[in-house]
């Protein structure tokens, strides 16, 4: 048995969380590939490390030299390494690294040094070799992770190894430049490590007791799910859950491993078993929803135009404005004469949007655009969608007893997901509204 355990920054962040860490190592020796993050929030306002560290690389472009914020960095990793009492010269390392920071000038190099330092922390700690993250982790020229490769390298490295301590986030490209994936990264390092080594479970231990039916920042005391599929994890994940990456699924999906989302304060919670289709366990219990994710701030711009749907290539033309412009399209709802394109607002920069309208006008000839700011989408996904009906009933209801207006909606053929557009200021209230909802 194999076990990858990916700990995130809660779980790292002060020497008593790495102490609670050690403690979960211990208890099962089948724990044997540890991926940590770099030390994240001690407290409600306190600064994550990897926020300083990008602070640190503004610094030095600034003024060439991160002195000031590094000296942060040093604090925390002087204090971590003296409370668990280990013999590690730190101080020795920290000098390299600042050393480095202010020559490399790189932000994902900057960043990535807070998962280098922590899993050295964490090696010393545990007695238990160092592998780097640059050694096995391989970026192509454009940042995207070149697969073939870091699967080789992973399990060649990997299978010379008892245990071993690596760094989570970052990588190298094939220039030798440490990049980093986007925020959140560990998780994918953790699953790419799982895969590599043919982990049988992936345990990804973080501040919460599982996958929760929404964000416990929105609704009070969120049921835990026991058990969800991979595509509804990468559903929510996308739409906003932040507790896993939405990439962190690909990578162990290709050996069916399944991940256990787990509280590292509260071990003996079971946490979420995230499992492909085949090896979900129906239960009596199962809610017919089985997670309500969000994320605020989309531009609507519904195109109405009378006959659209008999004009050959309607939709390829707007849609070839879009691009013009190098804007993603997020939905593409539309009706029998109208269109709707949801982009990310932070997608229309100053004078983008008016330029982008008046375009798709010249180009299509609607009747009329209208542009619609300030929505936010939000997701209720369940697989159990598809067998039971009512659902979208049930969830149109409360949304009108809670008197909140609905922009948009889009039902994918997949019956795994409804997507609603509202307003910004119905946010809260909305995803509140669908877990009473359905949750009892
Ligand atoms: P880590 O540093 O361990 O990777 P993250 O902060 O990335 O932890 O993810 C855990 C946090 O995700 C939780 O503390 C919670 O605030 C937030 N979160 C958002 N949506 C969900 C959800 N559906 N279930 C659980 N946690 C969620
Ligand atoms: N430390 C990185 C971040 O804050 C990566 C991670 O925690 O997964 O985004
Ligand atoms: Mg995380």
């Amino acid at each position: 048995m194999i076990k990858v355990c990916k700990f995130g920054g809660t779980s790292m962040a002060d020497a008593n969380a790495i102490r609670q860490v050690k403690s979960i190592i211990d208890s099962d020796s089948s724990r044997k590939f540890i991926v940590v993050s770099a030390p994240g929030k001690r407290f409600k306002n306190d600064i994550k490390i990897t926020d300083t560290l990008y602070r640190c690389y503004d610094e030095v472009v600034e003024c060439g030299s991160c002195a000031k914020s590094f000296a942060i960095i040093r604090e925390r990793f002087v204090e971590i390494v003296k409370d668990l009492g280990i013999d590690l010269d730190i101080e020795s390392i920290l000098d390299q690294t600042e050393n480095q920071i202010n020559e490399i000038k790189s932000a994902g190099f900057s960043a990535s040094r807070g998962e280098y330092l922590s899993a050295i922390v964490v090696s010393a700690f545990l007695g238990v070799e160092f592998v780097d993250a640059a050694e096995i982790i391989r970026f192509d020229s454009h940042g995207k992770l070149n697969v073939d490769y870091t699967d080789d390298k992973v399990s060649s490295r990997l299978a010379n190894s008892e245990r071993a301590v690596i760094p989570g986030f970052y990588g190298k490209n094939f220039q030798g430049d440490i990049m980093t994936f986007s925020r959140g990264g560990s998780d994918i390092t953790g699953s790419i490590i799982a895969h590599g080594v043919k982990a049988d479970l992936y345990e990804n231990w973080t501040d919460v007791s599982g996958f929760l039916v929404c964000d416990p920042r929105l609704v009070e005391n969120p049921k835990v799910i026991n058990q969800i599929t991979y595509k509804e994890v990468r559903e929510l994940s996308y739409m906003g859950a932040s507790v896993l990456h939405a990439e962190a699924i690909a990578p162990v999906m290709r050996k069916k491993i399944p991940i256990n989302i787990k509280n590292t304060f509260k071990p003996e919670d079971k946490g979420t078993m995230i499992v492909p289709n085949d090896q979900y366990k129906p239960d009596a219990n199962d809610s017919v929803i089985t997670g309500i994710a969000g994320k605020k701030d989309f531009t609507v711009l519904l195109i109405e135009k009378s006959m659209m749907n008999s004009e050959v290539g309607f939709i390829r033309r707007v849609l070839s404005v879009v691009e013009h412009y190098d804007i993603c399209v997020e939905h593409l709802p539309s009706g029998i004469d109208t269109l709707s394109v949801v982009v990310e607002s932070s997608q229309l920069k100053e004078g983008v949007l008016t330029d982008l309208v008046n375009e798709i006008r010249e180009n299509v000839k609607p009747d009329y655009v209208h542009v619609i700011e300030n929505i936010s989408l939000i997701a209720t996904v369940g697989h159990g969608m598809a067998r039971r009906t009512g659902t979208a009933a049930t969830l149109f209801t409360a949304l009108a007893n809670a008197n909140i207006n609905i922009k948009m909606i889009d039902q994918g053929s997949s019956e795994l997901n409804i997507i609603i557009g509202v307003n910004n200021s119905d946010y809260e209230k909305c995803i509140n509204a669908i877990y009473n909802a359905f949750i009892k």
